[in-house]
């Protein structure tokens, strides 16, 4: 047998010197996105099949690995360049990475106040935060998740609560624009598919909420018994947000559990002009919000505020648990673990912590409010490209838009000659079953030049064309 390169319990030096390396990777990395093209090619199939490959039995050199990470990151889209407004960019603040590698250097366990109270209280620290800035009564919580998709998935079932051990005659009121995850988290609550009832829209994309109120009371009358109402402040296809106030006055008025999908749009919430947008969010029972979208970490961290935290230890209360007894403490902290699926993660409030506090809250202000100015920029540019189909200015920072009489197929050739050209990148979505595109400013890098940048390119574009000819049939 060869000797091992690294022990699991290595001396300073190697773990300095290995802290190095990878220091020195970062930096490098870091250099190299001010040049990346927004996209990559796709991976070649040799990479590929290196990239596939399982660990050896003896370890392998550090420089050997990194190499291999390099080739990783040289394909799929460049999230560190401010040029995407495909999706929702993020953009990983690199600060984030840092109270990541502190968090998971220090190995603190944050599920019960008893075994790490101090980490719990920094935790804890970002979990009044998020309550405070929403207005949230002192009964309320936030919870850190994986993301939005997970922090649905425990508002659904808190909510769901409500109807007892049967809930085959539950009904939850969304609209055809609300994220996909809140299907799925149905479906993982055992609702059946007819418990999502698809409330009509305006002609911008928001809840038409007489006629929720109308589909609410015949539910009722039929026998059913609607429980939720999950309002969307800002669509991941048009920025759209639902008229908060409004559902709130029918969620009273049925007694329903007002949710808020705000992955996408809550964070502007920090902006006066968001807040303003968003007027009516702090009456929900449950809101949903992505650090990874709109505060700029890096995948992998959302939360879920609910209103009253005893809705999710209902569900969720984990330390009655044999194992867990005896684990009580009088501090005035929580147990995370009773409030959510999750017993043992990772110290994820950390990778907020930081940021927050190194930066400065007014730095996410000012950015976010920038993004709010960048997407009317950018409205006003589209508004004068001609041909140029357009949804009214928008509520947050995504810009959906078409060309008149394109057909889907040029408007999807589009996209790709944009992306292809390698300057800027923008993605599709759907509304009302037509397809549309969208420009999503969420990257703290995104500058104004990125904005005319697009707006030049889809001039460009569309005038060699012509709105209302065809490309393809000529
Ligand atoms: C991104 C998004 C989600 C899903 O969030 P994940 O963090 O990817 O799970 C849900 N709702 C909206 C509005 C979103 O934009």
């Amino acid at each position: 047998m060869t000797k091992r390169l690294f022990p699991l319990d290595m001396d300073e030096d190697t773990l300095a010197a290995l802290n190095d390396s990878i220091d020195r990777f970062v930096r490098q990395f870091h250099r190299s996105t001010a040049t990346a093209p927004p996209r990559w090619p796709e991976p070649a199939a040799e990479d590929l099949a290196a990239l596939l490959k399982p660990p050896t039995e003896d370890g392998r050199a550090p420089d050997e690995l990194l190499a291999h990470i390099a080739t990783a990151l040289r394909s799929g889209i460049e999230w560190s360049s401010g040029s995407i407004m495909c999706f929702v960019p993020g953009g990983g603040l690199p600060t984030a990475a840092l109270g990541t590698y502190l968090a998971t250097a220090t190995n603190r366990y944050v599920g019960l106040a008893m075994l790490s109270p101090g980490a719990v209280a920094i935790e804890h620290s970002i979990s009044n935060w998020l309550c405070r800035e929403f207005s949230m009564p002192s009964s309320a919580i936030a919870t850190a998740t994986t993301g939005a998709s997970m922090a649905t998935l425990h508002a659904l079932v808190a909510a769901r609560q409500s109807l007892g051990g049967d809930f085959d005659d539950g009904v939850v009121y969304t609209t055809g624009q609300a994220h996909p995850c809140l299907r799925k988290a149905a479906f993982i609550a055992g609702l059946p598919s007819r418990a999502l009832a698809e409330v009509p829209m305006t002609d911008t994309g928001q809840m038409d909420t007489d006629a929720a109120g109308r589909m609410i009371h015949r539910h009722r009358e039929e026998g059913r018994r609607p429980f939720m109402i999950a309002a969307t402040a800002g669509t991941t296809g048009m920025g759209a947000v639902d008229p908060l106030g409004e559902i709130a006055d029918l969620a009273d008025e049925f007694g329903l559990w007002f949710h808020v999908d705000a992955a996408y749009g809550g964070f502007f919430h920090l902006t006066e002009t968001g807040r303003r947008e968003l007027a009516g969010i702090e009456r929900a029972d449950s809101i949903v919000l992505d650090p990874h979208k709109g505060l700029f970490l890096p995948p992998g961290y959302g939360y879920l505020i609910t209103a009253d935290a005893s809705r999710l230890t209902e569900v969720f209360s984990a330390s009655q648990a044999p194992v867990l007894a005896d684990l009580a403490t009088n501090l005035d902290l929580p147990d995370y673990c009773d409030f959510g699926l999750e017993l043992t993660r990772d110290w994820r409030g950390l990778r907020l912590w930081l940021p927050l506090h190194l930066h400065g809250v007014s730095v996410f202000r000012a950015v976010l409010d920038h993004h709010l100015q960048l997407a009317q920029r950018l409205y006003d540019r589209l508004a004068e490209i001609d041909g140029m189909v357009l949804w009214g200015r928008p509520a947050l920072s995504i810009v959906p838009f078409n060309v008149r009489g394109w057909s889907e197929a040029e408007l999807a050739g589009l996209v790709d000659r944009i992306a292809a050209e390698g300057r800027v990148l923008v993605s599709t979505s759907r509304f009302k079953g037509q397809l549309i595109l969208r420009a999503c400013i969420l990257h703290f890098r995104t500058t104004a030049e990125d904005v005319d940048r697009l707006a030049e390119t889809l001039q460009r574009f569309i005038s060699s064309t012509g709105a209302g000819r065809s490309a393809l049939r000529q």
